[in-house]
């Protein structure tokens, strides 16, 4: 009871001031996926004046002070919504997946319009480097360095300005692709031959400076852009309907307006006691989509991804085998681990995919490779978490055989 009447008199005068909650309008999704603006409620908010709650706070820039509620509608419309669904990622993973590490995760930093490179020791590189746009990347903490007057940072998402790219500036391999599906298909086509960071590198990510040398091999530039072409796509096509605005020439994501592209960021943060931070692998990307899709929950989502993954999908039964030689190239198969991991739900029951997979990143680390560690991994969780682990094994393995691992 003396508990209670503590809680109640440290709780009362914050209720009293109005702050916790506050209902605005964001993007949300629609059961058929289309995105539409409607109101949704902020929750566990300690400001009444702006965007800063307990777990988040969302700021523009380098800002320390949080966007407030009455400013610039376009720019609230889009802290509101990235607030919301980092609220809904977090709810995932601490209530229905139970992970205490999520809920340890000291306030995150939400930095829109930010368009400078992540430095480990600077935190935010040199404004004049290479600005970055139509992207979003989770960064690690750092410790700072006082000699300079840099504070330390824990673990902050980055959300870049969209920046408008006309078809005549992209070039993909002499494509001459009028629309972002048939440029997608190319990537598709092509993905054994090149990264989805480098197609991105040509496309909407770096495209945008059509004066600057765009360095196919150099990876850095887009580490963890977003995860792979599929989710990738699959945000481009629902995004679509809201803005009218892609149409046939024109292409640029606004990523804090993408629901899958903020669970996808907040995945990797919440995988991070395993999955570090450090740089990007196909491991990492497919193991964070895989989040994504599931948070997103959305049976028409499911359906793009089924059909579309290189792992699984309708043009992959030959050509897109798995190869030893792609396994380290970076972005190169994340698209074949998402669609693993999205069908290997199906052999452990769905039931439990959710479990199973969050128990699989004890057994992975950042640099896991595909042929080694992620299939050892999956197996060792089958024989802790499958229903019948004997029967489940052989299935996983006739599953993998039958994709060429
Ligand atoms: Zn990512």
């Amino acid at each position: 009871m003396k508990a209670l009447l503590l809680l109640l008199t440290t709780l009362l005068p914050l209720a009293a001031l109005g702050a916790g909650s506050r209902e605005l309008t964001a993007l949300v999704r629609t059961d058929d996926n289309v995105p539409v603006l409607g109101p949704v409620t902020l929750t566990d908010l300690v400001s009444e004046t702006g965007f800063d709650g307990e777990f988040f706070k969302i700021v523009k820039g380098k800002d320390d002070e949080a966007i407030g509620f009455d400013g610039d509608a376009q720019l609230t419309l889009r802290a509101a919504t990235a607030y919301h669904h980092l609220t809904l990622a977090r709810n995932y993973f601490v209530k229905k997946l139970g992970s205490a590490y999520t809920a340890s995760l000291p306030k995150m930093v939400i930095r829109l319009d930010l368009t400078n490179k992540f430095s480990k020791l600077g935190h935010f590189a040199n404004d004049a480097l290479d600005p970055q746009y139509n992207n979003a990347l989770t960064v690690p903490a750092g410790a700072g360095l006082a000699s300079r007057g840099i504070r330390p940072w824990d673990i902050e998402i980055w959300v870049r300005p969209s920046k408008k790219i006309h078809i005549s500036e992209i070039t993909f391999h002499g494509s001459e692709a009028a629309e972002f599906k048939s440029l997608m298909k190319s990537y598709r086509d092509q993905s054994r031959v090149q990264s989805l960071s480098q197609f991105l590198s040509q496309t909407i990510v770096s495209a945008t400076d059509s004066e600057s040398t765009i360095d196919p091999f150099n990876t850095n530039n887009v580490i963890r852009v977003i995860g792979s072409s599929v989710l990738l796509e699959a945000a481009y096509h629902f995004y679509d309907p809201l803005t009218k605005l892609f149409q046939r020439k024109w292409y640029w994501l606004d990523t804090a307006m993408v629901p899958e592209i903020i669970y996808h960021e907040f995945a990797h943060a919440a995988l991070s006691d395993h999955l570090e931070l450090t740089h990007s692998t196909a491991v990492i990307e497919g193991m964070a989509d895989f989040f994504a899709g599931q948070i997103a929950d959305s049976p028409k989502l499911a359906t793009h991804i089924k059909a579309f993954n290189t792992y699984n999908g309708k043009d992959a039964k030959n050509k897109q085998q798995f190869k030893d030689v792609f396994e380290t190239s970076d972005y190169a198969n994340s698209d074949f681990v998402f669609g693993l991991l999205w069908e290997l739900e199906k052999i452990v029951g769905e039931d439990r995919g959710e479990a199973f997979m969050f128990e699989l990143r004890k057994s992975l680390t950042t640099n896991s490779s595909i042929r080694g560690q992620l299939i050892e991994g999956i197996l060792k969780t089958c024989k802790k978490l499958c229903g019948d682990p004997f029967t489940d094994k052989l299935r996983i393995h006739r599953a993998l055989h039958s994709r060429g691992i």
